[in-house]
C-alpha cells in the first residue's frame, strides 16, 4: 500500500483535468450543465457532484476529500468552511430532536457551547462526563443514546479519552462515535483504527498549518458522509475555492510539519519540566503525564500541544506572572488557534473560563497560571532560548 507522505501529494491527482502540475482554483459558483437530463439530475442529488453548483462540490474539494479519507484510514470526507461546520453538520445528520448525546467536561470552547447551549435549546439532550473514566460513559447511556462525541487529547486540558474501550461500549449499544482528531491529526492517531465511527477535523490548524485558512473536515463510511453532504447543502457552510486550493498545497507537507513538531514539543515539554518558575509541564509524550501509557497506546506521536503553569504564591501572582511571560516572550505569539508553522501560546483562563462548567469566578475551570503552547517548526535553541529569557525576567 502506497504510505501517507505520498498520498499527501498526489491522492485525489484525477480531479486535476488540465495538464497543470499544480491544480487550478477554481473560483466559480456555478458550472455548465453536462450531458441529458437524467445526469444533471444525478448531478443535482445524486452524489458529491464537484460540476454542479458550489454547494454541491468543487474539484480542489473532492481531491481534498480523497487526501483527507486517506490520512483517516475512512472511506470518503467531506470538507466544509470551519471546524466548527464540521462539527455541527456531523453532529446534525446523526441527531434529531429527543435523541441524547454523550460528550465529555472538556471539549474546544465553542463546541463547548454547541453542547450546552445549541442542541439542548433544538430538543437533544446531553450528558457531559469524565473523558478518562470509562465508567461515566457507560453510566451516561439511556434508551435514546444516539452518540458518543469525543475529542482527544482534548482541549486545552489535553486529557486522553481510550478510544478502543468507548468504541467498543458504543458498539455494544448500537451508538454512533465521532472524535475530534484535530489536535493530535491522523499523523499521531487514527481514531477508526479503535472502531471509531466518524473524525472531524478543524483543518485550519495542523491539516492546513499556515495560520492562513479556515477549514474543517469530516471523516467517515461513504453511507455517513453521504448524510453530512446532504445536511452541509442545508447548512450551507461550504468552503471556498482559495481556501480549499490553500488546504491542499499546506496538506503536502503535513508528514514533514507534524514530525518536526513532535519532536520540538517532546524537546520542549522535556527542558521545561522542572524549571524554576514553573509548577507543572503538561504534555502527553512526558511520562508525568497521568495517562502517558494510554496516550502510547493510541498515538504515534504527541503533537505540539502542551501547557504550562507557572508558579505564585497564590491565583493573582500566577496570574501577574503568566501575563509578564506573555508580553516578554519575543518569538512566541499571543494568539488562539494552533498547529501553524509558527510558535503560539494563548492563556485560557482569560478566553474560556466562562465557557466551561464550573465556570464561576470564585473557582475557575483552568488555573490563572496557565498557558497553552502551541509549538511550531522554529529551530528548538530559539524557542528555549525565547523562553529562557522570558522566565528570567519574570523570577
Ligand atoms: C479550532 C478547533 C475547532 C474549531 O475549528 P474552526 O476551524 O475554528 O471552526 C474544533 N475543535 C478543535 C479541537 C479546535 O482546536
Amino acid at each position: 500500500m502506497r504510505k501517507v507522505e505520498t498520498d499527501l501529494i498526489h491522492e485525489g491527482e484525477q480531479y486535476n483535468d488540465t495538464r497543470a502540475v499544480t491544480p487550478p482554483i477554481y473560483q466559480t459558483a456555478t458550472y455548465l450543465a453536462g450531458g441529458t437530463m437524467e445526469e444533471q439530475l444525478s448531478d443535482a442529488t445524486g452524489t458529491k457532484s464537484p460540476y454542479f453548483y458550489h454547494r454541491h462540490g468543487n474539484p480542489t474539494n473532492s481531491q481534498l476529500g480523497e487526501i483527507v479519507a486517506k490520512l483517516e484510514k475512512s472511506e470518503d470526507a467531506l470538507l466544509l468552511a470551519t471546524g466548527m461546520a464540521a462539527i455541527s453538520t456531523a453532529v446534525l445528520a446523526t441527531v434529531v430532536a429527543g435523541d441524547h448525546v454523550i460528550v465529555q467536561k472538556a471539549h474546544y470552547a465553542a463546541a463547548q457551547v454547541f453542547f450546552r447551549e445549541f442542541l439542548p435549546a433544538y430538543g437533544i439532550e446531553v450528558t457531559h462526563v469524565d473523558q478518562t473514566n470509562i465508567a461515566e460513559f457507560e453510566g451516561a447511556i439511556q434508551k435514546n443514546t444516539k452518540l458518543i462525541y469525543l475529542e482527544t487529547p482534548s482541549n486545552p486540558n489535553l486529557e486522553i479519552t481510550d478510544l478502543e474501550a468507548v468504541a467498543q461500549l458504543a458498539r455494544k449499544n448500537q451508538i454512533f462515535t465521532i472524535v475530534d482528531n484535530t489536535f493530535a491529526s491522523p499523523i499521531n492517531q487514527t481514531p477508526l483504527d479503535f472502531g471509531i465511527d466518524a473524525v472531524i477535523h478543524s483543518a485550519t490548524k495542523y491539516l492546513g498549518g499556515h495560520s492562513d485558512l479556515t477549514a474543517g473536515a469530516i471523516c467517515g463510511s461513504k453511507e455517513f458522509i453521504h448524510k453530512a453532504w446532504r445536511r452541509s447543502l442545508l447548512l450551507g457552510a461550504s468552503l471556498s475555492p482559495m481556501d480549499s486550493w490553500l488546504l491542499l498545497r499546506g496538506l503536502k507537507t503535513l508528514s514533514l510539519r507534524i514530525k518536526q513538531i513532535n519532536e520540538n514539543a517532546l524537546t520542549l515539554a522535556t527542558w521545561l519540566e522542572g524549571k524554576q518558575g514553573i509548577q507543572k509541564v503538561t504534555y502527553v509524550g512526558l511520562p508525568s503525564h497521568p495517562q502517558h501509557a494510554l496516550a502510547s497506546k493510541q498515538m504515534r506521536g504527541f503533537t505540539g500541544m502542551l501547557s504550562i503553569e507557572l508558579a505564585g504564591e497564590d491565583e493573582q501572582k500566577a496570574y501577574a506572572n503568566a501575563q509578564r511571560l506573555l508580553e516578554k516572550l519575543d518569538i512566541f505569539a499571543n494568539a488562539v488557534s494552533l498547529g501553524g508553522v509558527e510558535s503560539l501560546i494563548t492563556h485560557p483562563a482569560s478566553l474560556w473560563n466562562s465557557t466551561q462548567q464550573p465556570g464561576t469566578p470564585s473557582k475557575p475551570a483552568f488555573p490563572l497560571g496557565l498557558l497553552r503552547i502551541s509549538v511550531g517548526i522554529e529551530h528548538i535553541d530559539d524557542l528555549k532560548a525565547d523562553l529562557q529569557q522570558a522566565l528570567e525576567s519574570i523570577q
